[in-house]
């Protein structure tokens, strides 16, 4: 009986502890299975794991290409956009962007990368621009034959024509063809026999945006050489202008380095100056050094005599006043200078200073009137005498 009770304690007992035991055995299987699936959950669901470039990464799922980029972990550079010529850069970055690629594909920027994936990247490759045809003029050469003031157009030449691609964004052409070839005008130069009739067409106040060019393209197209006083802050701001003026063979001129129009006013130490530095910056954009200086507005000074001395340059004035800088109708700038000239005139015109149009319409029709009268034209330092005084 006592044994019998002594079990039954036992078994009692055992009775009360069993729920203690079965809940902690069942609570740590619960929480090994919820780690279990947590892991699995991690693994395959919430992450993915995959190799980029053959380094082994863990993302979390969803992620996309652009995620990779945007958070640094391909570090590939675009493609730069390059000229259809040399493929050189034009815009650094502005070709295709870098690109990964899975099982020889190219993934998609949006597309979600996949487990177990092996990912290799890619630098953007570079785009070429694109190009459009266009025809072009090819420049007439113009060859000279023999030294001399007096020119006289052997063959008159002309400008011949290509068709080119050019680059949309370089603009550099890319190829070319010539659909006519240019011939190139010959020009005789010759000195001049005794009492020839020459003149001298100048013009003051340029280097100036526009008018010197067309001007300068009008005397080219007729073969003529003239002079062209420049202002030295002038030439420095539009060296090429003033370049170009040099390159076609005109001679260059000195109208000081600020146009003060009266250099008696100054100080003997600015008009020196004026001139001085005149002289420097046309030498230094357009390559030649002027032989003359003409005082703006024709003010001289006796302060100016020693500085051109010193320089070695000759002044000059001029013959016929065309008054153009004030723009009276281009008849009138033809006939004042059609119905004044005579041998060895120095014509004063302007390409400067101001709206030069009716100068740039005038020019064609002096030049056709005075070849009409058998004049030839001459450059100042041509001259045969240069004169000082104003017309
Ligand atoms: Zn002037």
């Amino acid at each position: 009986m006592r044994r019998d009770r002594l079990e039954d304690v036992i078994e009692e007992n055992a009775k009360q502890a069993r729920p203690w035991l079965t809940w902690a055995l069942g609570g740590a299987g619960v929480g090994l299975t919820v780690a279990l699936i947590g892991l699995l959950l991690y693994l395959t669901v919430l992450t993915v794991g995959l190799s980029i470039d053959g380094r082994s990464v863990r993302l979390r799922s969803g992620w996309t290409v652009r995620d990779l980029f945007a958070n640094g972990m391909v570090t590939r550079r675009p493609g730069d956009l390059v000229s259809a010529k040399k493929h050189q850069v034009l815009k650094r970055g502005q070709g295709n962007p870098a690109y990964l690629m899975s099982q020889g594909h190219v993934i998609a920027a949006g597309d979600r990368l996949q487990n177990s994936e092996q990912i290799t990247s890619y630098n953007g490759t570079d785009i070429v621009e694109h190009t459009h045809a266009a025809t072009e003029t090819i420049e007439m050469p113009i060859h000279y034959d023999g030294t001399g003031p007096k020119e006289t157009v052997v063959t008159s030449g002309s400008p011949g024509v290509s068709e080119v691609t050019v680059g949309d964004v370089s603009g550099q052409v890319v190829t070319e063809r010539v659909l006519v070839p240019a011939i190139a005008r010959v020009v005789r130069r010759e000195p001049l026999s005794n009492g020839a009739k020459t003149v001298a067409l100048t013009f003051d106040d340029g280097p100036w945006p526009g008018s010197t060019l067309a001007i300068l393209k009008i005397l080219q197209q007729n073969g003529i050489r003239a002079t062209f006083f420049e202002i030295g802050e002038q030439a420095r701001q539009w060296a090429s202008l003033s370049r170009q003026v040099a390159d076609a063979g005109m001679e260059m001129g000195n109208h000081s380095e600020t146009h003060p129009l009266n250099l008696g006013r100054l100080s003997a130490k600015s008009v020196s100056n004026e001139i001085t530095y005149a002289q420097y910056n046309i030498r230094k954009a357009s390559g030649k050094s002027p032989l003359f200086f003409r005082p703006p507005g024709g003010n001289t000074t006796g302060a100016m005599y020693p500085v051109l001395a010193k320089l070695k340059l000759g002044w000059v004035q001029w013959d016929i006043d065309t008054e153009d800088w004030t723009r009276p109708p281009t008849a009138k700038i033809v006939s004042k200078v059609l119905n004044n000239v005579h041998p060895g005139y120095v014509v004063l015109m302007h390409d400067g200073g101001g709206d030069r149009s009716h100068t740039v319409q005038a020019l064609p029709a002096i030049i056709q009137g005075l070849r009409a009268k058998g004049y030839v034209f001459v450059t100042i330092s041509e001259l045969s005498r240069v004169p000082h005084r104003m017309g």
